[in-house]
């Protein structure tokens, strides 16, 4: 039973090096809490701070409540586990096990029990007697798994457990582990840099930056709706359309965002109209899934105002579907060179939402000029065959033609529009 929390947590590490900064986060009891981000964003040293081997610069991190800053890790009762899971050389997976029983002083008779029942749990039953140097990857950190939760820990602590295994043992693994740790009703904070391993295992994640936090929510939330251009960026494969374009108010068609050679527009009706016209004549940023883009049948239309077009250049084959990349002419953005965060900046639910000015509809008469695009904030450099003005879109099972042209109907309500800082310009609220 704990629940963590960071209190406008920082670290600063000598040389001035500032880790993590002004860091809040909840993390509930029971739930499975994936830490998500670059290398270097700092998940392990708020982990480490968790565990009480680092210390906590400033903030207060609370246990259940309690202030926990300077309790030892043995007051906090958590158990971790790293990338290569440190088990005792010379004991058997059995022994290594039995230890932090042993220590405790538990009956000799009920630790066997419990190593039996969780070696059960973890698939390595058969490997009881076996020295560690004789095991696969996989089944030592399957051991290292079992020597952290035979104590039952109130917390229990993961950093990157799985980067050193193949990517099939991953799978299996990462199934496995939140499977148990659920069973448990363990808290469990869980650091990786693997946005699949964070979607498919967490209850909620939160994505750091540079220290500090972009987003905070459940697999489904953060993915629909992000708070940030990086974050929508970072849980994307395959990769978000980033387009750079130029909101413009025009009274018969809604918001007008211009694309360059092409646009589309947001009805008045939309509710992110009103947010939209306070960037009238500015640049924002508009994310696109490829999902969110579906071929129109050749020789019709599609919906006026709602589609976009390009030729197809690239194509990939994913199994369920076809990815194609088309060529459209639209500048795109980097998401990396966008909005790198600031102390007070990047938490969700702080967006603002004012009303439009009244009257605004009979008033704005915004017509498109060409000669006041803007330039693009940062035109991608991408690698292999995404060209920075490629449009990527799903094309479901149908094979597209390659060097055809294609309209592609955007889906307005799954599209998601930043300012220029790379917030998204609507309040997002868990
Ligand atoms: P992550 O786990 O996301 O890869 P870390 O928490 O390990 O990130 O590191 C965050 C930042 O703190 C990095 O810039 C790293 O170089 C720095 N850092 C980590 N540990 C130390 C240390 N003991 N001394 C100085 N800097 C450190």
């Amino acid at each position: 039973m704990t629940e963590v929390v960071l209190d406008g947590v920082g670290k600063v590490y000598p040389g001035d090096v500032h880790a993590v900064r002004d860091m809040h986060l909840r993390i509930n009891d029971g739930e499975l809490f994936v830490l998500l981000g670059p290398s270097g964003c700092g998940k392990s040293t708020i982990l480490r701070m968790i565990a009480g081997l680092e210390e906590v610069t400033s903030g207060e991190l609370r246990l259940n409540g309690v202030v926990a800053n300077d309790l030892s890790p043995r007051e906090r009762n958590v158990a971790m586990v790293f990338q290569e899971g440190a088990l005792y050389p010379h004991r058997t997976v059995g022994g290594n096990m039995m230890f932090p029983l042993e220590v405790a002083g538990t009956d000799r008779a009920e630790a066997r029990e419990r190593v039996a029942e969780l070696t059960r749990a973890l698939g390595i039953n058969t490997m009881i007697d076996r020295m560690p140097g004789t095991l696969s990857g996989g089944q030592r950190q399957r051991a290292a798994i079992g020597r952290a939760l035979i104590r039952e820990p109130s917390l229990f602590l993961m950093d990157e457990p799985l980067s050193s295994l193949d990517a099939g043992l991953r799978i299996e693994l990462r199934l496995e582990i939140a499977g148990l740790v659920r069973s448990t009703g363990t808290t469990t904070v869980y650091v990786t840099h693997d946005q699949v391993e964070a979607m498919t295992m967490a209850d909620r994640i939160a994505v750091l930056r540079d220290g500090l936090l972009e987003d905070a929510g459940t697999p489904e939330e953060i993915y629909r709706d992000p708070a940030t251009v990086f974050v929508a960026a970072f849980l994307s494969s395959p990769p978000i359309n980033l387009l750079q374009a130029t909101a413009w108010a025009v009274q018969d068609q809604g918001v007008v965002l211009d694309f360059g050679p092409q646009r589309v527009a947001v009805p008045w009706r939309d509710p992110r109209s009103p947010a939209l016209i306070r960037h009238h004549g500015r640049p924002v940023i508009v994310g696109i899934r490829p999902e969110a883009l579906t071929p129109v049948p050749a020789g019709e239309a599609g919906a006026e105002g709602r589609t976009l077009a390009g030729r197809v250049r690239v194509l990939e084959f994913h199994g369920h579907d076809w990815l194609a990349y088309a060529e459209a002419g639209i500048p795109t953005v980097d998401a990396a060179a966008v909005g790198a965060p600031q102390p007070t900046a990047g938490r969700p639910g702080t967006a603002n939402g004012a009303a439009p000015p009244a009257g605004l509809g009979a008033r704005v008469r915004a017509l498109l000029r060409r000669d006041t695009v803007p330039e693009p904030i940062v035109e991608e450099e991408h690698s292999g065959h995404h060209r920075r003005s490629d449009l990527v879109f799903s094309a479901g099972t149908d094979r597209p033609e390659r060097g055809g042209e294609v309209r592609l109907d955007v889906d307005l309500d799954r599209m998601l529009i930043f300012g220029p800082d790379g917030r998204r310009i609507t309040a997002v609220r868990r």
